[in-house]
């Protein structure tokens, strides 16, 4: 163990963090040995966060990625017209760890994220205006339910009869009642048949038999926090969020590039790790390539999906296991788009964004941050996103284009597919972000982030606090700081 300084305070941390200067840039490099105290498998922000936390504290660290470039879901492509995020973008209010990160590597924010244009609405082949939305013939739920939009349905409910106020409250024993599917609660509220298969139309998950509500409960307390709303009762939860987020200026994968530069060459990149043996005298970590790396402690800081295609000696037991073999992820699959000619939505007198009923979920227009509007995006996510992962990327592009025209005659011969992005297909990911299913808050979140061994977890489907970035970065400290109290 190399590590000279005394064991700091989480608080310490957090408070040196915010504290930066542009001097620790030039903290000394960090070798990428054969043997080091610590090995973290996966970049994304858990893994480097963790590392950075370590090497900090002077332990030496070698962060091991599969890929062959850092941030996992954080991924900008620059690869595709306008550079679209194809995973994180929005950096909330209550991101701390985030933005002390920003100060301290000197990347810029700018306040507001990914904001779209307006939804227009389709219900089977008809379009139909957010205005007229209450009063037209084809909305069919009832009650107060009627002057919801269908993209605001699920927010409705949960923000009428959300019982949670903090970050932490879908943690607490008494928060187990809520563990239950979110289908069967919401039929409990008195949601109507039509509201359901609303809500059914634009889940992550795969429908609301499968998620559980206690998780959700998390996400609106999070959001009903963020937007500082009070309540999210019939708003559009894109837009809130949209303007109460900021974003890196340059794209978000600027963020993980500069931690992993601030480690230099801790970080090896195209190392696949394929088994973590552990003894009494440490931990050998061997990767696809042949390549062996020996530590007193490992992180794992990948998903759980492709966890389960390494190997662990001693191998992971009872809940754990379960955990890992069988927690959820949830489907996210990307068409992005160029605009060419006339502006399709002046044309037809339509908010340029589209929430549909039908085989795609949503096409959003996002607004470029130079006020440009030349691009759309489709989302498939739920059973509609796996359904079009089933088509080869080629046909899913000309598919999703075929339904766009359909819908709306206006964008004929305007749209031409830039690229095609599957978080289920992607390598080393496999998936948008992991997704309790009903009682597994209660059956695997206190177990399966126990360290095993010299063995701890981090990622965001370890959080316990935040969403997204911000608990990728949580679950890093964490798994830092285990380790930390250890070599104290
Ligand atoms: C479409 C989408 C939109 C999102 N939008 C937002 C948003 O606006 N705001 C927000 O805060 N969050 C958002 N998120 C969530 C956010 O991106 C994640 O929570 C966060 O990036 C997860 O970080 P992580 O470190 O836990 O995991 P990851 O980023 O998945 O990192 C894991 C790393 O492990 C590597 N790896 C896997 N297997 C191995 C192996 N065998 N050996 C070595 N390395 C391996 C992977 O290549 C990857 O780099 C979004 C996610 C998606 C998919």
């Amino acid at each position: 163990m190399t590590r000279s300084r005394s064991k700091p305070t989480r608080r310490a941390v957090l408070q040196g963090a915010t504290a930066f200067s542009a001097s620790m840039l030039a903290s000394p490099r960090l070798r990428a040995a054969e043997r080091s105290d610590v090995t973290i498998i996966g970049a994304g922000f858990a893994g480097l966060n963790a590392a950075i936390l370590l090497a900090d504290e002077g332990l030496s660290v070698t962060v091991l990625e599969a890929n062959n470039r850092v941030g996992g879901r954080a991924f900008t492509a620059d690869h595709i017209y306008g550079t679209p995020e194809l995973g994180a973008s929005q950096i909330g209010p209550y991101y701390a760890r985030i933005r002390d990160m920003v100060h301290r590597l000197g990347v810029e924010i700018s306040q507001g994220s990914n904001i779209n244009a307006p939804f227009t609405f389709a219900i089977g082949d008809t379009l139909i205006r957010k205005e007229d939305w209450e009063g037209h013939d084809l909305n069919k739920t009832v009650g107060a339910e009627r002057a919801v939009l269908p993209s605001a349905m699920q927010g409705f409910y949960m923000g009428k009869y959300n019982p949670f106020k903090g970050f932490d409250d879908w943690l607490e024993p008494d928060a187990a009642r809520f563990d239950i599917p979110l289908a069967e609660w919401l039929i409990e509220k008195g949601i109507s048949e039509e509201g359901m298969r609303i809500v059914n139309a634009g889940l992550v998950a795969p429908d609301a038999w499968n998620v559980s509500l206690l998780t959700l409960f998390q996400e609106a307390t999070r959001g009903r926090l963020m937007t500082g709303a009070g309540d999210t009762q019939g708003k559009d939860r894109f837009e809130q969020y949209a303007l109460a987020s900021a974003h890196v200026v340059g794209g978000t994968s600027r963020l993980p590039e500069a931690m992993a530069r601030h480690l230099g060459d801790a970080v090896l990149l195209n190392k696949i790790v394929t088994s973590i043996d552990m003894s009494d005298s440490g931990a050998d970590i061997l990767c696809l390539d042949g390549t062996r790396h020996q530590s007193d402690f490992v992180i794992s800081a990948i998903p759980f999906g492709p966890l389960r295609r390494v190997s662990i000696t001693p191998s992971l037991g009872g809940e754990q296991a379960a955990a890992v073999r069988h927690m959820p992820y949830a489907t996210n699959t990307q068409v992005h788009m160029r605009l060419k000619g006339e502006p399709f939505w002046e044309q037809d007198g339509m908010d340029a964004s589209l929430w549909s009923d039908g085989p795609l979920n949503i096409v959003r227009q996002p607004f470029g941050y130079d006020g440009s509007r030349d691009r759309l995006v489709a989302v498939g996510t739920g059973k509609k996103g796996e359904r079009l992962d089933q088509l080869p990327p080629k046909e899913r592009g000309e598919f999703v284009v075929s339904e766009i025209e359909r819908l709306r005659p206006s964008t004929k011969g305007k749209i031409e597919v830039t690229g095609v992005h599957s978080w289920p297909q992607y390598n080393f990911v496999s998936g948008c972000r992991h997704s309790y299913g009903p009682g597994q808050v209660t059956r695997f979140a206190h177990d399966m982030i126990k360290p095993h061994h010299r063995l701890h977890f981090a990622g965001e489907h370890t959080r316990r606090l935040e969403i997204g970035m911000e608990s990728a970065m949580e679950s890093g400290e964490r798994a830092a700081f285990e380790i930390l109290e250890r070599t104290a």
